[in-house]
């Protein structure tokens, strides 16, 4: 049930009938590569929530793509929106949705780069009391089905490679330029950073330091098959979580408590 689709009238059921559970696609505008459009994420977040929704019915909010994509700021195309902003935006965002009845919200994340936000933006929720409760489902990241992991052939798969490719050549497929993917190692992290990466220290930079043109990974051995296989995978990994978030008392009740307890 796509929120946009419904009518005023239909919203109220549709809230009962997604056990007021409501998933939130972020993705973000933003380069991959020379051969994959801009909306890439947007695509793969919108189809991952459709199909999950088909399994375990769910109200979809719209595409979200207001998020933290600041590393690609130099590149065209990108959209890159103020931090405080993509805060308050997703803050009000989830107010509204919990205001028209949906109190559990999923937030299905199809942008690698949004990892650190979606994780504060949870942390956050205990800054004030509030009606529902921010669900981050982590089969996203999480291990594939063997058959699922044994169709891959490239050992460097990240940014616009044989996975995100896959995926736009099953969704989108006249939207990719094969033709344009790199003979050479563009997609090998430059490794311009290595010393400190080599001891786990984190700045900021360090995806421009590794692909400074957002491609990480090799496209040529993606197919349309292996992008419907991901998404049949993924999709029952979340369908299971929703399932279980459905069923969740404890946390809603957990944050009362602890509001309970804030003097
Ligand atoms: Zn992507």
């Amino acid at each position: 049930m796509r929120w946009e689709d419904l009518t005023g009238d239909q919203f109220p059921e549709a809230v009962k009938q997604a056990e007021e559970v409501c998933l939130l696609p972020l993705s973000c505008l933003e380069r991959h590569g020379h051969h994959l459009p801009i909306g890439t994420d947007v695509f793969i977040g919108r189809e991952l929530c459709r199909r999950t929704a088909n399994l375990e019915p769910a109200v979809i909010f719209p595409d979200y793509f207001f998020t933290q994509i600041l590393e690609a700021r130099h590149v065209p195309g990108t959209v890159g929106i103020e931090p405080e902003l993509i805060i308050r935006l997703l803050e009000n965002t989830c107010r509204e949705i919990a205001r028209n009845g949906l109190k559990k919200i999923v937030i299905i994340n199809a942008h690698g780069g949004n990892d650190n936000l979606i994780h504060y933006f949870a942390q956050i929720q205990l800054a004030s009391r509030r009606d529902y409760v921010v669900y981050i489902p982590q089969p996203a990241y999480q291990a594939e089905e063997p058959s699922t992991a044994a169709q891959w052939e490239t050992v460097i798969d990240d940014h616009a490679g044989e996975r995100e490719t896959s995926m736009i050549l099953a969704l989108r497929p006249e939207l990719v330029r094969s033709e344009s993917l790199p003979a050479d190692n563009e997609g090998v992290p430059l490794e311009r950073l290595k010393p400190l990466r080599d001891l786990d220290t984190y700045v900021g930079i360090w995806w421009y330091a590794d692909h400074p043109t957002h491609y990480c990974g090799d496209g040529h051995p993606a197919t349309a098959q292996k992008g419907e296989v991901w998404f049949a995978d993924r999709s029952r990994a979340l369908a299971k979580a929703v399932r279980a978030i459905k069923d969740d008392k404890e946390a809603g009740r957990l944050q009362d408590e602890f509001f309970d307890r804030i003097k």
